[in-house]
């Protein structure tokens, strides 16, 4: 299995999130990919590789994905954050004011002037600090998974976009919950676009896929699964739930699958068997899998307790689809264990693959 992995991500580095009203650092730092990176050293999978994406071509799959708007936002907030203040340099940008557009209580589709207000257009939380290199630590990241797609078209059972920031939360026009592209989005329309007439994903981050499941929610042709901890208690909270099934060509391609807080190996083993046999039921020709590893026991965001040799078993499970397989890299706070545990889901894959 080839791992894609673009030096640039290691830019994105926030100083601090809005957590629970206090700032505290960010739990997304780049040492998360070093460790993935150090575990790959010793027990490599295949060749590490830098994607090799024309910057025309990666602008085209990401358009596919996002809006012009949104992207021009993300590849200019930075310049305009230091122009709203120079002091600003030293700050990175995070919002303070939303629009809450789904209640029609304010207008979402007015662009204002104000930086500080159109920042809230584009965010649902201020938990994801923007900085100077976010943008091209984004696009780093959004290249990786088009490079991965490609090489499953190519004929490989799988490729692995070691991707940073992580990208399931951001939607068509939002970023939040760290994610700014969707890598795991923009590898699935890839497939589309490539041949693939029935492409799935199967989310097994510790966090609802929401960005996933809105891109993709009308249509038919990529079927949603997502295994996360219920939204009733758990991030993103507003969307995740079992009864969003799809809307419009995608009813009934939509599968979210809850679980309480604690739950253990075992009960979220039988919930991936579901959103396998959807999988299999949906006769899907290629998978894409958003691959968190926050499901951890030992994380500190989140509350599953899946252990460590426990992600051999899901790598197993996972490759029991017998599908050619992306990978992209979501979430996994540990960041002492995620290498490992990361490693282990990939390795169980390829075992049994
Ligand atoms: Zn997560």
């Amino acid at each position: 299995m080839k791992t894609f992995h673009n030096p640039h991500q290691a830019l994105h580095q926030g100083q601090q999130e809005m957590f629970r009203g206090r700032l505290v650092p960010c739990h997304e730092v780049p040492a998360r990919l070093d460790f993935v990176l150090n575990e790959l050293q010793r027990r490599p999978l295949g060749a590490l590789e830098i994607p090799m994406v024309a910057d025309t071509e990666l602008e085209a799959a990401i358009a596919r994905v996002h809006t012009q708007r949104y992207t021009d936002f993300l590849a200019s907030a930075w310049d305009h954050w230091v122009a709203m203040d120079p002091a600003n340099a030293q700050r990175d940008v995070l919002p303070s004011v939303w629009p809450l557009s789904n209640q029609h209580a304010f207008r979402a589709d007015v662009l204002p002037t104000n930086f500080a207000a159109r920042l809230g257009l584009f965010a649902f939380d201020a938990g994801s600090p923007l900085m100077a290199g976010t943008w091209m630590a984004a696009r780093g990241g959004a290249a990786c998974a088009v490079a991965a797609a490609r090489e499953v078209l190519g004929g490989a059972r799988s490729a692995f976009a070691l991707t940073r920031p992580p990208g399931h939360h951001a939607g068509p026009d939002f970023l939040g919950g760290y994610c700014f592209l969707n890598n795991a989005a923009i590898a699935a329309q890839a497939l589309v676009d490539g041949g693939e007439s029935r492409v799935a994903v199967l989310d097994v981050d510790y966090h609802h896929g929401n960005g996933t499941q809105t891109i993709f929610y009308e249509r038919a042709d990529v079927l949603t699964v997502s295994v996360h901890g219920d939204p009733m208690t758990e991030y993103p909270f507003f969307l995740g739930h079992a009864d969003e099934r799809g809307a419009g060509p995608g009813t009934g391609f939509n599968l979210n699958l809850p679980l309480p807080r604690g739950t253990g190996f075992a009960a979220w083993r039988a919930a991936l068997d579901q959103g396998l046999q959807a999988v299999k039921d949906f006769g899907a020709g290629a998978l894409v899998v958003p691959m968190g590893l926050d499901t951890f026991e030992g994380d500190p965001i989140s509350g599953f307790t899946l252990k460590t040799e426990d992600y051999l078993a899901v790598g197993e499970a996972l490759a029991s689809a017998g599908l050619p397989t992306v990978f992209t890299f979501e979430g996994g706070y540990a960041v002492d264990a995620v290498g490992v545990n990361a490693v282990n889901l990939l390795e169980g894959f390829e075992r049994a693959a």
